[in-house]
Parts: structure tokens; C-alpha cells; sequence
């Protein structure tokens, strides 16, 4: 038809072709990104933010994102043709790419290690990655119309259980043999993945429905019921099934089918007599790849109603965003802030924008989410680092296709594809663990977040009872909005505080082990009534080590300069930095004594004293080594949640977020060495976790009470614990901050050197901390000096810290002389082997 018509025109001149070229971020930590030609073929295709393939070194061949288009080619290098294009759309947005350069340059390092961190390895394709028959493709049966390459892969693939991209290049000895593998996706014949042992699972349910021709053919299925009559049990299946999917009245719902798991639960039918059915060839089963985030997830819930000082906080909060960006809501712990986002959800969805919920990882828990999904249904999409690499990419895909509108997620929620953002909020604002520590990007997801929201003009709200000193600097200092809740919701209280005097109790030998007699007590009258305790030590392990009564010898690990922890229930000494485990042994190794014994304690000591001494309580742990499998953390908590154990004993992990009823007690076992680490974070750390542990306790109508246990009840931190004194921490830490120089009146790098030699690690950092004072000045920089822990996994380290003034100060080009030095000390023959790695405001 278009041919007829424009038979009688002039033939269009030809489209003048553009040559244009791509810089691309390889998923590397590469310092520039590197530009790529565009087959002109592909020059419709091509755009900023889809997936290419390019062919990287020698032999290499990567998937990467396009950065930018442009027609200037690389002065210095002949650009090699970009070799296929991965997506259709764009699946990487604008924004995103904004946020990803900030991050490179904030936080000093590449765009490859952002981009490589970014997107789920499921989205990123090398010749590493490896593909194999989509499990629901059965080349015998299944017909699919192939090209001869396309048969000659899967042939392949019948005989191999999987196949990397080189052997499949080498097999059809071609370049384009990325068409193929992309057509055969495209066919669901075949899935790529990136390990073995990350295979795709796609999660599937078997269903049944009726033999076609059952439904199809007239009077079959009254023939069926006459030829079933004298098998009232497989009769029964059939009626079931029609009653549930009613092909009389309509065929085309036989198609769909239901799970099979759907007839037998709660019935009285048994599954032998629909396998029956299905071997005599009346029904047919099938599987089916669900999505593992259900679709049909309505709203079930509709959130609570707020109570009046609740309202007054969101009201205030929505005022102030009309003048400020940013809101801190400081509400103390029960008093429902959880709610209040909720509604300003609720209220954010109805302008249409997308938002984003972040929260510490710990504290997503099952509690949250099913809070959130009863409110939100299937708009609500969850990225958690306990998902699989499918579920993420999932997460990721679906909100590119708008499918969520509402995020609740992890420090790693801060790389999701979004481009509307309306609202961000981030709970629990002050926790450490919003700070990667490594591999780099070393970023804060608080910090990353403020930005993302700012790049795309959206409103942040931060909420905690105990905000981070830099955070309510920034309210104090009118930068910020600020909105207090200052009571609990309902009837509940905040928990009354006792200190325990340890050295008291060990004088007058009240003491049982690491329990203080009034910590025993508390805990037997509490379980007496049939309520719950948590109880909280800083320390996983049994001990955080062992020495020899006679001769005083200490297991040390091999590769760090750190004693090994003595952990019981595998009877094994482990190094909590490298890894590096050993048997205990027996007898002393240096003088052959058998009096070896463990010094101090770690919650798996506690858990096994508690056996002894209460013995009728059910205890159970929440650490590190026993939240190890994906769901384990769930089972610990929905346990305590019903009340199937008592007690639960653990480290940080039990300080955060939870909301439990019956909890009446909390205990915190051992204060001081919280207290007392070297940082200058350390009152405001010990003041944040023992304001959340005790948090815990005394959340709905019970009244709750926190026992401290310390050798020094005269420490200051405690009284402004006790009276939940949050102003009085702020101001002591302030004044501090700025009589010593640190945040948020400086900002803070640290640059750590390693090296295997001690010498050469000691130099190292001389040159470079002098080259650093040549560049900065004497002001600007501290050290080097040996670390606490100066030797982990055979590196020998040395810090020097960098405080850059917050005013007059040209950060950028501060950091570029950093980075300046950096790259001047590994060109030196000596230091070339030397690590060295620059972390922007350390944690
Ligand atoms: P926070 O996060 O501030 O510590 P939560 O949001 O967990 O507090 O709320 C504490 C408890 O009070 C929860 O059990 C919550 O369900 C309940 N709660 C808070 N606000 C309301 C409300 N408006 N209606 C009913 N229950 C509420
Ligand atoms: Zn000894
Ligand atoms: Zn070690």
C-alpha cells in the first residue's frame, strides 16, 4: 500500500549517514569510559542508557551501558564497531546516569565500579557468562522455528549443560553469533546466567487443566461424566475443578487452567486421584514461571488512622516541604513514624511520582514489608541483598515498566532505574550500615539518596529517635526542616532504665558468670509472667579469645593482627576479619598445658549460660553465624514474633526496627566496651544503640524496662540514656565536633596504604602523606599512623586522615589533588605494588 503511494512522488532523498560513536561504561574499574563506533545499521537503535555489546582487549567481549552519542571520534585510538545492541529501551534513565557520575566523583572512584555495582549480574552479560536451555524449553517437543545457527546451538546445548559465550562464538565460528544468542532469549529457548551456582530459578507452579478436546469437542464432557460415574472420587475431582474454573460457561478459561496445589488444600480430594485423571489422559498438567511478586496482590488493608499527634507530625512535615527539600522527623521509638510514612505515601501516590523507601537491611524484615504490602498491594516492589539475583533484576525491570510505583529497599535501593521520584525516605537515617565499607564504590546510601532526590527535584524526609549529629546539625542549622514526636502511640511508655554496677555485684559475689543478680531476677519475673526478653551483647562467638592459664599464651590469626575468636558450637578458632578458621586444639601449644581458657564473652556464650540457668526458657540467637541462610533471619524473628521462644540473644541485629508486643525487658550485657572504642563516634554510636535496643522494649500496653550492666555507672552517656536526653548528646558531641575538627564542621577522607611489607608500607604512606601536606597544607592532613588493627589478610596498613574545611574550600579540586598523589606514588618503582584505597566520609 505505502509502496503504491509513493510510486507516484520523487524518491526521498537518501538520509545523509551520520557516523556517529558511543562512550560506553564497561562494567570495570577503568579510569575514562571508552568510545565505541556505531554500525550504521544501528544507528536507530543505539541509545543513552541501553546495554551494547563490544568486544573490550584481545578477547574479551562485555555487555556495557551507553553513556553518551556523539559524532567525535577518539583522537588517540582507532574506535572499534559496537557488535549488537541488548535492549530496546533504555534501561538505565537519565537521572540515573547523573547520579552514577556524582557518585564516582563524590566518593573517588570509577563509573565502571558504580555501574558494576548498580546492576544486578543478571543484567550484565561477559564471555564469562554462561547460557543453558531455559528449563521449560523442550527441544524434542516444543516447536519453535529456528535459523540453522540457532539449531546448532541448542543442539549444543542438549549435549553440554552450559555453554560460555566463547565456546558458543567458537561453535559457530562467526562474530554475530550475539543475534542469535539474543533471538534465541527473545524465543524463551534458552537463559544466560552469570555463575553455575546462580542459576536462573525461575519459580514455578504446577497447574492442571481438562485435555483439550474435552472442552473443545461438542458432548465430550458429557461423555466424560458418564464414563467417570463409577469413580466417585475422580468425579469429584472433575466437579471440583469445573466448580472452580467453569469452562461451560466459558472455554477459553480451561487454557489458564489452576494450581494443583488449589484443589487438593482443604478438600477431601486426594492428589493420587487427580494423578489418575491425569494418567488416564482426562487432565493435563503443566508448569507454569509465576512471577515471585504476585500481581493479584490488592490492597487489603487500608492504613491506620493516625492519631492526633501523629496528623500534627505529617501536617508539619508537608508545610515544611513547601520551603525546604529536606525533613528530619526525630519521633522516639514507638511513637509510630513507621504510620506517618505510610500516609505520606499514601498522599505522594496521588501526585503520581514514584518513591522510595529505604531502610537499613536489617531492618526489613518480613514485619515491614507485609505492613507495607497490606497498604500498597502489588504497587509496592522490595529490593533486599538476601534476593536473588533474578528477584532483583525483576525488581529492577518492573520499575522501568512502571509496574512499581513504590520501593522499599536496601543501601543498594540507591542504584534502581527510577526518573519521577517524588518522595524518598529514609528511616532510621543514623545507622552505620547505610555506609559501604568495600569494595568500592564506598558510598552512603543517606548522602547518595539526598542527591538522587535532589537530581530529580523530589522532597526527602529522614526519620530516627536518635539522628545522626551531622543530620541534626543540619536542622539546627535551618538547612533542614525539623518535626518531633515525642511520645509513644497508645498507652505505651518509654521503658524505665536501671543500671547495674558489675564490680558491686562481683564484690558482694552476686554474679552468675556474665548475668548480674539483678539481671537474673528481672529476667525470671518477666518469664514468670509470660513475657518476652532481649538481650543484647556486642559480640558474636563464644569468646573473643582463648589463653593459657599457664604460660599466657594467645591464639593469633595467621593473616591479621587480631587474637581468634573461640566459637563453641564447631569448636573452632576463626578470625573475624580474613575468614581464617582452625580446630581448637587441646592442650596449649607453646608449653603443653591443658588449661586453656576463654576470656570474655559473645552472645553464643551468653545463649549457653542461659541454658543453665533458666532452664525452662526457649532461647534462641540472632547473629552473624546463625542468620547465614536466606530465610533464617525471618525464622528467628516470626519464632520470638509467636512466642515460640523467650529470650532472644543477639548482637546490633536485635537493636533495630522490630516491633514486638510482648516484650517487657531488655538487657544490655556489657556496655562499656561500646562505650569505650577508639572513634570519635563513640558516645554517639553507644547513645544510638542503647536508646534502639532499649526501644525494644515496653511497645504496646506492658511496661517495659532496660537493665545496663557496666563497671562504670558514673559515665555521662548513661544519665542522658535514661532521660532520653537526645538534646543533651547533641550538644556535648557539637561542641566537640567543633573543638576538634570533625564532621560536620570538616569533611572527613581516609586513605588507607597497604602493602605486604611493613616497611614499604610505612614509607609508602610518608611520601604520600607528604606529598598530600604539599598540596593541601599542614592543617589538612593527619598522619600516617598504624591503625588499631595494623596488619588484615597480610597487608600491613597505614591510615592518614584528610579534613577539608566544610567553607572556602573547593572540594573537587581538593580531591583531584588526592587522587593527583595517588597516581604519583604507584609510578614509583618502590610503591608499585602498594594498595591504596580512599574512602570519603569513613563511617
Ligand atoms: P517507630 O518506628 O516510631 O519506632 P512504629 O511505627 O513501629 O514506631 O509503631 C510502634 C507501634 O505502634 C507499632 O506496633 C504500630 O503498629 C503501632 N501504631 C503506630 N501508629 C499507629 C496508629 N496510628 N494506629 C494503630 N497502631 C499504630
Ligand atoms: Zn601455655
Ligand atoms: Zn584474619
Amino acid at each position: 500500500m505505502s509502496e503504491l503511494l509513493n510510486f507516484n512522488y520523487p524518491p526521498e532523498p537518501a538520509t545523509e549517514r551520520v557516523t556517529l560513536f558511543a562512550d560506553v561504561i564497561l562494567p570495570l574499574p577503568l579510569p575514562k569510559l571508552y568510545t565505541y563506533r556505531i554500525p550504521f545499521e544501528m544507528n536507530d537503535d543505539v541509545l543513552v542508557g541501553v546495554r551494547v555489546i563490544v568486544q573490550f582487549g584481545a578477547k574479551k567481549v562485555l555487555s556495557c551501558i551507553v553513556a553518551d552519542i556523539h559524532e567525535n571520534a577518539p583522537p588517540d585510538y582507532q574506535a572499534k564497531y559496537i557488535l549488537d545492541v541488548l535492549d530496546d529501551t533504555p534501561i538505565v534513565t537519565a537521572p540515573q546516569l547523573r547520579l552514577f557520575k556524582w557518585i564516582a566523583d563524590y566518593y573517588m572512584c570509577t563509573l565502571g565500579e558504580v555501574i558494576n555495582a548498580a546492576l544486578p549480574s543478571a543484567l550484565k552479560l561477559s564471555s564469562e557468562s554462561r547460557i543453558q536451555l531455559h528449563p521449560h524449553y523442550n527441544p524434542e517437543e516444543d516447536e519453535l522455528i529456528l535459523a540453522p545457527q540457532e539449531e546448532k546451538i541448542i543442539f549444543a546445548l542438549q549435549n553440554n549443560p552450559a555453554l560460555t559465550f566463547t565456546e558458543i562464538a567458537t561453535l559457530l565460528q562467526g562474530k554475530s553469533y550475539h543475534k542469535y544468542i539474543k533471538s534465541l532469549i527473545q524465543k524463551e529457548a534458552i537463559i544466560i546466567f552469570e555463575q553455575i551456582s546462580d542459576k536462573f530459578a525461575p519459580k514455578v507452579v504446577k497447574k492442571i487443566r481438562l485435555t483439550e478436546h474435552f472442552v473443545q469437542e461438542e458432548g465430550m464432557l458429557e461423555e466424560l461424566f458418564n464414563q467417570l460415574a463409577p469413580q466417585p472420587k475422580q468425579l469429584d475431582v472433575l466437579l471440583s475443578y469445573l466448580q472452580k474454573v467453569p469452562v461451560h460457561q466459558d472455554i477459553n478459561l480451561n487454557y489458564k487452567g489452576i494450581e494443583k496445589s488449589a484443589l487438593t488444600t482443604n478438600s477431601h480430594l486426594s492428589a493420587s486421584s487427580i494423578n489418575t485423571l491425569v494418567k488416564k489422559g482426562v487432565l493435563e498438567q503443566f508448569d507454569q514461571i509465576v512471577s515471585r511478586f504476585p500481581l493479584d496482590n490488592e490492597p487489603k488493608q487500608l492504613p491506620m488512622v493516625l492519631s492526633e499527634y501523629q496528623l500534627k507530625a505529617k501536617d508539619e512535615i508537608l508545610g515544611l516541604f513547601k520551603e525546604k527539600d529536606t525533613v528530619l522527623l526525630h519521633g522516639i521509638t514507638g511513637s509510630g513514624k513507621t504510620e506517618v510514612y505510610i500516609d505520606l505515601i499514601k498522599h505522594a501516590l496521588e501526585g503520581g511520582g514514584q518513591i522510595l523507601y529505604l531502610l537499613p537491611e536489617i531492618a526489613l524484615t518480613a514485619q515491614i514489608v507485609t505492613r507495607l504490602i497490606k497498604v500498597f498491594g502489588d504497587k509496592l516492589g522490595v529490593y533486599h541483598s538476601k534476593f536473588s539475583d533474578n528477584e532483583r533484576a525483576e525488581v529492577w525491570q518492573g520499575i522501568l515498566a512502571g509496574r512499581f510505583q513504590v520501593v522499599v529497599g536496601v543501601r543498594s535501593a540507591v542504584f534502581l532505574p527510577f526518573h519521577d521520584l517524588s518522595l524518598v525516605i529514609i528511616d532510621e537515617e543514623h545507622e552505620p550500615s547505610y555506609k559501604q565499607y568495600d569494595p568500592a564504590p564506598r558510598y552512603n546510601a543517606r548522602e547518595t539518596a539526598l542527591m538522587m532526590a535532589h537530581l530529580q527535584s523530589a522532597k526527602t524526609l529522614l526519620g530516627s529517635a536518635t539522628p545522626s549529629i551531622e543530620t541534626y546539625y543540619n536542622c539546627q542549622t535551618n538547612r533542614w526542616g525539623l518535626v518531633n514526636m515525642h511520645q509513644r502511640f497508645g498507652e505505651a511508655q518509654l521503658p524505665e532504665t536501671e543500671l547495674v554496677n558489675i564490680r558491686e555485684e562481683q564484690l558482694r559475689k552476686t554474679m552468675h558468670s556474665h548475668f548480674s543478680g539483678k539481671l537474673l531476677t528481672a529476667m525470671e519475673e518477666r518469664l514468670q509472667r509470660n513475657e518476652q526478653v532481649i538481650l543484647f551483647q556486642n559480640r558474636r562467638g563464644y569468646a573473643p579469645f582463648i589463653s593459657c592459664d599457664e604460660c599466657s599464651w594467645i591464639p593469633k590469626c595467621k593473616n591479621c593482627a587480631v587474637s581468634l575468636s573461640y566459637h563453641k558450637y564447631n569448636n573452632e578458632l576463626r578470625c573475624h576479619y580474613c575468614g581464617y578458621h582452625e580446630q581448637m586444639p587441646h592442650d596449649c601449644p607453646a608449653c603443653g598445658a591443658t588449661t586453656l581458657k576463654s576470656m570474655g564473652f559473645g552472645t553464643e556464650k551468653v545463649e549457653d549460660e542461659l541454658k543453665l540457668l533458666l532452664p525452662n526458657a526457649e532461647v534462641q540467637r540472632m547473629d552473624l553465624d546463625t542468620t547465614k541462610k536466606k530465610n533464617s533471619y525471618q525464622q528467628i524473628i516470626a519464632d520470638f514474633e509467636n512466642g515460640k521462644t523467650n529470650v532472644l540473644v543477639g548482637t546490633q541485629m536485635v537493636t533495630k526496627g522490630l516491633d514486638f508486643e510482648n516484650v517487657s525487658l531488655v538487657g544490655i550485657l556489657n556496655a562499656d566496651t561500646i562505650i569505650n572504642f577508639p572513634d570519635f563516634r563513640a558516645h554517639e554510636r553507644a547513645y544510638q544503640l542503647f536508646v534502639q535496643v532499649s526501644g525494644r522494649a515496653g511497645r504496646k500496653s506492658k511496661a517495659g524496662s532496660v537493665v545496663i550492666q557496666t563497671r562504670d555507672p558514673q559515665q555521662p552517656i548513661f544519665r542522658k540514656v535514661i532521660h532520653n536526653d537526645y538534646l543533651g548528646l547533641y550538644e556535648h558531641e557539637i561542641e566537640e565536633r567543633l573543638r576538634f575538627s570533625y564532621p560536620p564542621f570538616v569533611r572527613m577522607i581516609r586513605i588507607t596504604v597497604k602493602h605486604a611489607d611493613e616497611r614499604t608500607a610505612e614509607n609508602a604512606a610518608i611520601v604520600l602523606a607528604k606529598d598530600l601536606t604539599d598540596r593541601l597544607g599542614k592543617q589538612q592532613v593527619l598522619g600516617p599512623e598504624v591503625p588499631y588493627i595494623f596488619r588484615i589478610r597480610n597487608m600491613f596498613l597505614q591510615e592518614i586522615h584528610i579534613k577539608l574545611p566544610r567553607e572556602n574550600m573547593n572540594l573537587k579540586s581538593a580531591k583531584g589533588q588526592i587522587a593527583q598523589t595517588i597516581f604519583n606514588l604507584k609510578l614509583m618503582p618502590d610503591f608499585k605494588a602498594t594498595r591504596v584505597v580512599t574512602d570519603v566520609d569513613p563511617a
